[in-house]
């Protein structure tokens, strides 16, 4: 029962060449099998007529054609109230700050549907568990950011879904701005947080 030395190997070469030459192109399984898409890929995969930088009369560029929307969810807790805050990825705008989950509407979108549709794909909320109880709009006349305030009504569990978000977490409503912020949150913020403590 002895081989020739070299033999196996001979065999699993002709038989590696054999089912590279006959199988099916390697291509869809190694697609199936891609680790998480880059922010690129996901960029693309987002895309929609309203994402794009506009020019506004204010010397900033905002993103969004169409403006802009986020959705910030409160709950209630024993000593006061918590809100969901994104911390964004270091390739977006002022990466590394924390903010709403939000981004550009779609032409014609309602800015509180758009709102809780950022929401839902970043932050992996559950739009039947929240109300929307009031809205907050930074209105430069060129585009306008508006930002609906929900109130948790049942179980959440908000999560980085897509790469946009370095983490999502419930942060206390008195911590908030011990945080760097994102300067359009950070000014809208005091606005936000009197709406907050009547909830
Ligand atoms: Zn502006």
């Amino acid at each position: 029962m002895t081989r020739e030395p070299g033999d196996g190997d001979r065999l699993r070469a002709t038989a590696d060449e054999g089912t590279t030459a006959a199988g099916p192109p390697a291509d869809p399984r190694e697609r199936a099998g891609r680790p998480r898409p880059t922010a690129d890929e996901v960029h693309r995969l987002h895309r929609q007529p309203g994402d794009a930088w506009l020019e506004c009369r204010c010397g900033h560029r905002h993103w969004g054609l169409h403006g802009a929307a986020g959705l910030l969810l409160v709950r209630r807790t024993t000593t006061g109230h918590e809100v969901v805050l994104q911390h964004r990825v270091g390739w977006s705008d002022q990466g590394g700050t924390w903010g709403v989950p939000g981004g550009a509407l779609a032409p014609g979108e309602d800015p509180v549907a758009g709102g809780v549709r950022e929401a839902v794909e970043e932050a992996g909320l559950d739009p039947a568990a929240l109300e929307v109880v009031d809205t907050w709009v930074m209105d430069h006349v060129d585009w306008a950011y508006t930002t609906a305030i929900a109130l948790a009504t049942g179980p959440q569990d908000p999560r980085p879904t897509d790469p946009e978000s370095e983490a999502i977490a419930w942060v206390d409503a008195d911590a908030v701005t011990d945080l760097p912020l994102h300067s359009a949150f950070a000014d809208a913020w005091p606005h936000l947080r009197a709406v907050v403590d009547t909830l």
